[in-house]
């Protein structure tokens, strides 16, 4: 299986890292030219959404990206990854947060964006994910998926009775991050 991870921001390493770990066949995409060699899976790793989604749209990723994600590419994504596939950004009515400026928007939820506050925003726990009990889940100034917009949408793991990780059509998102694993 070949895994194209997104690799201008973030925490990209950590996502080739779990996909070569699967046995994948791992490259990062960096420039437009990266996404000539193919792949079955895209991966969009954590990070700062504001900069993925500024820097996409520079290095000519987005369009190339956006029509691929809308084509049925399978896509893993987590976190910021995740914001950048969400259908509505909510806003974050603060003058020190800001939505990216532009991201692909096609999966039906609405999120907020360090939904878990600054000083507390990080931490563990374990939950059940996709039926699997004992799943640890590291959050990292997680998002919240505040909203379900679409009743294909398959909710795969909650916290506090929020979903925080989806199935819809060829996306799996994640406001945890898989790729970090057990503690
Ligand atoms: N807080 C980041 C954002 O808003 C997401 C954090 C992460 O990807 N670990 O983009």
């Amino acid at each position: 299986m070949r895994v194209g991870v997104l690799s201008v921001q973030g925490a990209f390493a950590e996502m080739a890292a779990y996909w070569r770990a699967r046995g994948a066949d791992v490259f990062e995409i960096r420039q437009r030219s990266d996404l000539d060699r193919g792949m079955d899976v895209l991966a969009l790793p954590g990070g700062e959404s504001t900069v993925q989604g500024k820097l996409l749209g520079e290095l000519g990723l987005f369009d190339p990206l956006k029509a691929k994600i809308e084509g049925g590419l399978t896509v893993f994504a987590t976190c910021a990854g995740l914001i950048l596939l969400a259908e509505k950004i909510d806003d974050p009515g603060r003058s020190d947060d800001t939505r990216p400026e532009r991201w692909f928007g096609v999966l039906p939820v609405a999120v907020r964006r360090n939904a878990y506050g600054r000083q507390l925003g990080s931490f563990r726990t374990v939950g059940t994910f996709d039926g699997k009990s004992n799943v640890p889940m590291t959050f990292i100034r997680a998002p919240a998926i505040t909203a379900i917009l679409s009743p294909e949408v398959e909710v795969l793991s909650e916290f506090n009775g929020q979903p925080t990780a989806v199935r819809w059509r060829n996306i799996t998102a994640f406001t945890w991050h898989p790729e970090l694993g057990p503690a």
